[in-house]
């Protein structure tokens, strides 16, 4: 049986796109096709942007309180939701139920800063900056931005977007990924029912033509993009050449070093997490671990053990596996492919994902904790983001080798350092060239209230999203400066 086709949200009305061709969204645990996501045309981007534009004067105007009070009851709506809403993200991403809870946590606490949208959006005021001439600032939303993101954090990185866009008076064109749209779906719903005025947030499918269009379309003022690396660099060449505001996250890999006088324990059970949390498809996965000279002797054979219990399988039903399926088959085959390519330049693997068979889901994609020693900087493996759950082992003597390793990279996301020594801990917060770093935290990832600061390869532009960071990048500044005349005003204020 065909799926209709997933409708677009525009203006408030959720309206079939204009064209048929679809993408299949599939679940990853079962490998079934479980909705049609909409290819997407201009015409859809532009209709999208039309709404946007025509909503945005009555939503600048609108007190920064009554947007915030939107986002007080959308808040209260996720949180209701918040099943529902999980289940989707497992169902769709493959995400364990705890990992599913995670990501949307972590959206909530951007609805919940935005929330604040009153006080992050005050000005600053200096009175008489030369006689009788008072100065403000007032920070103005941009127009209609634009959001672009990824199918690895289906509620998160949308969240990361649109709820901080709207409450600085910005109206705003969504376009999720075409693996993961019913999360967004999902999410655009409830804002709707929590009293978005229509037109305010539009949401469309579609890959490249839809991309280009909001990427080029003259009404767009800023651009918000998550994804990889190559379609980051290409978003931010694109779009800036066209006169907008553009922040593009993009992919990475990201180290992990292990000195010998860490807490091993503590140590395995955080690099397992950060290597094979999410099966690997975070941005801010720990994928190589650089162990310097006895450390490795004493965590290896802990952590291979760690690999070999996680379990893997379905995760759209009530008994849950520590880890579940990769995004599609195709992704599960290169990141196979990765693994052999290394095998063949002389890795060294001490556990194996690859050929992965679950029993009660066998279409899954499905690819097992793999951890592989012995990695050099040459090879492809160290290169490139393999995005699975896949952890790299490279040898290090000493705390300066792993440094100069970790900053050869071309990504510069997170990197983190397990020791209890305060002082090559301070050595590596210094010197290591990364945008997120961890003392004994495996995945630095930050918190609503802080940037997502990328560097390097990992980052386009120059405000990043979250925080005070992404205040910045939704407003621009004004700054009046104001004299009153008192030359023949007279005692006008004493009648
Ligand atoms: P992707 O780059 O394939 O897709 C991201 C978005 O771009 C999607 O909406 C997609 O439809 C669109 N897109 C894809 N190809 C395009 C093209 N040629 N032209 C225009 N638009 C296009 O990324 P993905 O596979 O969905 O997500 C995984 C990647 O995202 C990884 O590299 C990961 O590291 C990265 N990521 C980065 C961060 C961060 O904050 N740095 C966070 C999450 C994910």
């Amino acid at each position: 049986m065909s799926l209709a086709p997933l409708p677009n949200y525009i203006a408030g009305i959720w309206l079939p796109a204009t064209s048929t061709a679809t993408t299949p969204v599939f679940n990853p645990s079962t490998g079934e096709t479980i909705a049609a996501c909409p290819v997407g045309n201009t015409a859809d981007a532009d209709a999208a942007i039309a709404a946007a534009t025509a909503a945005f004067p009555a939503w600048r105007d609108t007190p920064p309180v009554d947007r915030a009070r939107v986002f007080f009851r959308y808040r209260h709506l996720v949180e209701q939701n918040f099943e529902r809403l999980t289940a989707l993200i497992s169902r769709e991403h493959g995400k364990t139920a705890v990992e599913a809870k995670g990501d949307l946590h972590r959206g909530l606490e951007n609805i919940e800063y935005a929330c604040g949208i009153p006080s992050l959006l005050m000005g600053d005021t200096l009175e008489n900056i030369a006689r009788g001439v008072d100065c403000e600032t007032m920070n103005q939303p941009l127009g209609v931005c634009v959001g672009i993101t990824p199918f690895n954090f289906p509620a998160m990185v949308p969240l990361w977007m649109y709820p901080l866009a709207l409450a600085c008076g910005n109206t705003f064109v969504l376009k999720p990924s075409e693996k993961v749209p019913l999360t967004a779906i999902a999410l655009v719903e409830l804002l709707a029912e929590a009293g978005l005025p229509k037109g305010v947030l539009n949401l469309i499918h579609g890959g490249k033509a839809v991309v280009d269009t909001l990427l080029t379309h003259p009404s767009v003022k800023a651009i918000s993009f998550v994804g990889s690396t190559p379609i980051a660099r290409y978003i931010h060449e694109t779009a800036t050449r066209h006169g907008k505001r553009v922040q593009a996250n993009g992919g990475a890999k990201n180290y992990i070093v292990v000195m010998p006088d860490a807490d091993m324990g503590k140590t395995v059970e955080n690099l397992a997490t950060a290597a094979f949390g999410c099966a690997g498809e975070r941005c801010m996965a720990g994928s190589t671990a650089l162990v310097v000279g006895s450390a490795a002797s004493k965590l290896l054979p802990d952590l291979i053990t760690a690999a070999r219990s996680i379990t893997v399988g379905p995760t759209d039903r009530a008994a849950q596996p520590h880890m579940g399926a990769v995004i599609t088959a195709a992704h599960r085959d290169r990141v196979s492919e990765l693994v052999s390519t290394g095998e063949s330049e002389g890795a060294n693997i001490l556990a194996d994902g690859r050929g992965l068979h679950v029993t009660d889901a066998p279409a899954g994609f499905y690819f097992g904790p793999t951890i592989i020693d012995n990695i050099e900087s040459h090879m492809a493996l160290a290169r490139e983001e393999v995005f699975g759950p896949v952890l790299n082992v490279m040898r290090m003597d000493d705390l300066d080798a792993a440094i100069e390793t970790a900053n050869k990279s071309s990504f510069g996301n997170g990197a983190a350092i397990f020791t209890n020594s305060g002082l090559a801990a301070r050595e590596f917060k210094h010197r290591v060239k990364a945008g997120m770093v961890g003392i004994n935290v495996g995945v630095p990832a930050t918190m609503a209230m802080f940037p997502f600061t990328g560097w390097d390869d990992s980052f386009f532009g120059d405000l990043h999203i979250q925080g005070k960071e992404a205040v910045q990048f939704y407003t621009r500044q004004k700054v009046v400066s104001t004299r009153w005349f008192s030359e023949g005003v007279g005692d006008v204020w004493k009648k």
